[in-house]
């Protein structure tokens, strides 16, 4: 019996709108669809569906309804003048309305008689490609001598608290949601498949070791987000092993041996890191809590300051936010990594690092604006601190600011689920003069109840609001009325608007003519550096 070959692992590369009209094929792709090199335009149809087996337009269709934003199906493709398996996996380009869609040519497997065909089958929990379908790719690359390539050995931390504590439905939904989000964060060459229960392995296309470990970290970041497994998130990590062909071995046994040793070294340095395979016990692990422990040590974080305007342009303030630059990992944005610091207990850390550095910074603005006003960010992890409200008073003597000149953005979050704890603190702050803003408002529980529980000053409009003003649609005219609403909620009760995310001239006119008060966003100045932030402020001379 032989074994079953494929054409070329990844075969084709197509770009298509929302009505799925071809808009770009790759190189190889032209030439897998026709018989020359040159692409032969007269021969592909205009649109992606009419190159569909007519038998297989639905479950396409269905599949891309299904999860719009990846999805994997297997199709048949008429080429040629004959119909041809394909697995596609397909990426939507939100911004633009395309999907980018990765095709490989499995015909082999599918037309093959032997029992091969059974294992062509893919995974059908989340239609992933499968154990022997990983075993024909690498040895098909070893074949091929493409050089070098790696394999990753994936394996979940905690999904079996998952399954225990939720049962199988759940689990399997964080199994899905898993393979979903490994496919957003891998490349489009590289493949991914399920091994059986929580293991996944990937074939890193030109990658030696170190590029694989390399582009592990967004894959490490993706399983970090919390799951949504109600009533309560859960959080996993995922613990990798990396071998590389052919440093560490050069046939697929050995290769996935290595893998699984490395797998195993991350697991026992602490899980949720890579670990790349070695032949001693020298194996080097990266994980995002060492990190993060590292890069707080190392001064690896850093504060960027985003100029706020009034209405007539002048800049009258700043929100400040934190930013990391990692050793291992490079730039990390803060919504990666303060979900990971807020689970791992270093939050609280951070955030009264974030809070000093930001008082420090307006003290020194300070000398040349004295109105000038600093936002800064605080997760609800720092209120499970019973000495907040005495953190923040002791950032505020150490400094030497007043205190009417600092407001914190708390979540709603953060208010709906306070505890006197909580309560107790915002009123001790509020009563020394601190001012609260709702951020991200509209989109968390919106029970306006606590707005006037609580001692807040403004709110944040979240900036999904603006985006959905932007292009002319259906939801447009419902958002630009959601807008004006909550403005005149907001000033009913004598608080004050910021709107955020502000990046067309268009939208800051709409803003001007509905009543807000404050502007913050690309269009009058990105996040950046203190001394850049200084330039933008008028010396008290020249005002
Ligand atoms: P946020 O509080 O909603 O911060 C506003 C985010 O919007 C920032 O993203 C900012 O760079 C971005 N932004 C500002 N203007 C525009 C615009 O015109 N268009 C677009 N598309 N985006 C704009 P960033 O810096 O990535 O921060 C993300 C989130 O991380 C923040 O969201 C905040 O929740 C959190 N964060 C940042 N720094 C801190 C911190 O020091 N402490 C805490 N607890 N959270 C922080
Ligand atoms: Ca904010
Ligand atoms: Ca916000």
């Amino acid at each position: 019996m032989t074994s079953p070959t494929l054409d070329r692992v990844l075969d084709a590369v197509f770009r298509v709108d929302a009505d799925f009209n071809i808009k770009f094929i790759s190189e190889p792709g032209q030439r897998w669809l026709g018989d020359s090199a040159s692409a032969d335009s007269a021969r592909v149809p205009k649109s992606f569906v009419d190159m569909l087996h007519p038998a297989d337009v639905e479950r396409f269709m269905t599949a891309c309804k299904g999860t719009p934003d990846t999805f994997t199906c297997d199709v048949r493709l008429l080429r040629r003048g004959k119909e041809n398996w394909v697995n596609i996996r397909s990426y939507q380009l939100a911004a633009v309305r395309q999907y980018v869609m990765c095709l490989i040519d499995i015909s082999a497997w599918k037309t093959d008689d032997t029992s091969f065909r059974h294992a062509a089958e893919h995974d059908s929990l989340t239609g992933l490609p499968n154990r022997a379908f990983v075993k024909c790719a690498v040895e098909q690359h070893i074949n091929d001598s493409v050089g070098p390539f790696s394999v990753a050995l994936l394996d979940l931390d905690g999904f079996k608290k998952v399954n225990d504590t939720y049962g199988h439905a759940i689990g399997d939904a964080v199994l899905i949601e898993t393979a979903k989000r490994l496919l957003k964060a891998i490349g489009p060459q590289d493949i991914l498949a399920r091994l059986g229960g929580d293991e996944f392995v990937l074939i890193l296309k030109e990658k030696d070791a170190s590029a694989a470990k390399e582009a592990m970290n967004s894959v490490l970041f993706a399983i970090a987000r919390p799951y949504e497994t109600a009533p309560h998130n859960t959080y996993l990590g995922v613990s990798i092993g990396i071998a590389g062909f052919p440093e560490h071995g050069d046939d697929y046994a050995t290769l996935l041996k290595h893998a699984d040793t490395a797998m195993y070294h991350a697991k026992n340095g602490g899980k949720n890191r890579v670990s790349v395979f070695a032949k001693s016990s020298e194996s080097v692990d990266f994980s995002i809590n060492a990190a993060i422990h590292n890069g707080i040590e190392e001064g690896e974080f850093y504060m960027e300051y985003q100029p706020q305007f009034d209405m007539q342009r002048n800049v009258i303030g700043a929100e400040a936010l934190m930013r990391w630059t990692s050793r291992d990992f490079g730039r990390v944005g803060p919504d990666q990594f303060i979900p990971i610091a807020e689970e791992a207990g270093l939050m609280s850390f951070l955030g009264r690092w974030a809070l000093r550095y930001a008082c420090h910074q307006l003290r020194k603005i300070h000398e040349r604006m004295p109105d000038f006003v600093m936002s800064v960010n605080v997760s609800p992890v720092q209120f499970g601190s019973d000495q907040f409200d005495r953190l923040v008073l002791e950032a505020i003597a150490e400094t030497g600011i007043a205190p009417n000149r600092l407001i914190l953005e708390i979540t709603e979050s953060t208010l709906m689920h306070s505890q006197e704890k909580t309560e107790r603190a915002l009123a001790n702050l509020r009563e020394k003069g601190i001012r609260f803003s709702i951020d991200d408002f509209g989109t968390g529980f919106s029970s306006l109840a606590y707005l006037t529980r609580l001692p807040v000053s403004s709110i944040k409009i979240d900036k999904a609001f603006l985006r959905a003003i932007e292009h002319q649609s259906a939801e447009t005219l419902t958002n630009k009325k959601l807008i004006t609403a909550m403005i005149n909620l907001a000033h009913s009760i004598d608080l004050k608007v910021v709107a955020e995310g502000v990046e067309t001239e268009d939208q800051f006119a709409f803003l001007t003519h509905s009543g807000c008060n404050i502007i913050q966003g690309y269009l009058l100045g990105k996040p950046m550096p203190a001394d850049a932030l200084m330039k933008c402020i008028t010396p008290l001379s020249r005002r």
